[in-house]
């Protein structure tokens, strides 16, 4: 037995000069000194040894043991010294490098766009309101003197859900939800995306719309006039050419198209304004009395005016943007001039 234990020192020894990874060694520490290990095999087979011999040799196994338990922790400081000696080595660090700039976001042109126009119109005392972009047909069209068959849908190209449900073609909708559940007087702006069934060069299928609309009594055409000329102001800057032209809408009733001096050629005629020297860039008029009857406003005591724009061609126009797909495709080399 003593022969045995013996053994199992020289062997544990060998062992341990070659273990070179602490994985290594919690296994090899087991196979000697765990439950199942042999020393302990050894230490459990005592019982039949003679009265004499136990107490010599449990002596001995125990010195054994605890000599076992330091050459393993000996070993196990070595390789953590080894490898702290690699990692000194090998991984340097060089404070006199410059640091890596992070690099901030910054905001998507029509997202910059809507709070701007959502900032001017704040400021003249308009609320903002939002609503569904699945809509049904009754608040996307019916209510906003667009029944079926009305040839006005045809200006529209429609996705429609089901007969009855739609993913809404501008931003209108969010005026009848607002009046149906306000009393006036009401001042709301509504910024969001519309659809159409519509792509090519000037076109995209999604695009961004701000509805505005205003209704209180003695509502007249001037006021409409004045808070147009008010954004257009603030937005392109003092002083901007702006006309109103007759046009029609069946919201509306008399409906206007609003143009400003071509920001361009700044009126004399170019490329971009078709030489008119006149850029459109939105719908206006007074709210037709139609559309006051369907959210209960009495057309009688009221009136009010509407206004809507696409903010892909405010946000062209403003940052001189000439392609409307840029706006699409998140190509960080454009989204980064903004
Ligand atoms: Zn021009």
């Amino acid at each position: 037995m003593k022969q045995k234990l013996a053994d199992i020192e020289l062997a544990a020894a060998e062992v341990s000069q070659k273990i070179s990874s602490e994985a290594e060694l919690q296994h090899e520490k087991a196979r000697f000194l765990g439950r199942k290990g042999e020393l302990t095999a050894i230490m459990k087979g005592m019982g039949q040894l003679s009265a004499e011999e136990r107490p010599l040799v449990g002596a001995l196994a125990n010195e054994v043991k605890q000599r076992l338990e330091e050459l393993f922790s000996r070993r196990q400081d070595e390789l953590r010294q080894q490898d702290l000696d690699r990692r000194l080595a090998t991984e340097q660090i060089d404070v006199t490098l410059p640091g890596r700039r992070l690099r901030t976001g910054n905001k998507h042109p029509i997202v910059k766009i809507t709070e701007e126009i959502t900032e001017i119109f704040t400021a003249l005392g308009f609320g903002v309101a939002e609503g569904p972009e699945v809509e049904k047909d009754f608040y996307n069209f019916e209510a906003l003197n667009i029944p079926k068959d009305h040839p006005a849908r045809d200006m529209q190209d429609t996705f429609y859900v089901t007969d009855d449900v739609v993913l809404r073609t501008h931003t209108s909708p969010v005026q009848i939800r607002t009046m149906l559940k306000q009393a006036p007087p009401v001042r709301v702006i509504a910024p969001g995306t519309v659809y159409r069934r519509d792509s090519d060069l000037t076109h995209s299928p999604m695009f961004h719309q701000v509805e505005g609309f205003l209704v209180d009594h003695h509502v007249t055409f001037g006021d409409l006039k004045g808070i147009l000329t008010t954004f257009i102001d603030e937005c392109f800057g003092k002083g901007t050419g702006v006309r109103f032209r007759p046009s029609f809408f069946p919201f509306t009733e008399p409906s206007a198209e609003v143009d400003i001096a071509c920001v361009i050629c700044g009126g004399s005629g170019c490329r971009v304004c078709g030489h008119s020297g006149w850029l459109e860039i939105l719908g206006s008029g007074m709210i037709d009395p139609e559309v006051f009857k369907s959210v209960g406003y009495d057309p009688e005591v009221y009136s009010g005016f509407a206004f809507g724009m696409g903010l892909e061609r405010i946000a062209m126009l403003k940052y001189g943007v000439n392609d409307l797909r840029l706006f699409f495709e998140n190509d960080l080399r454009f989204l980064r001039q903004f």
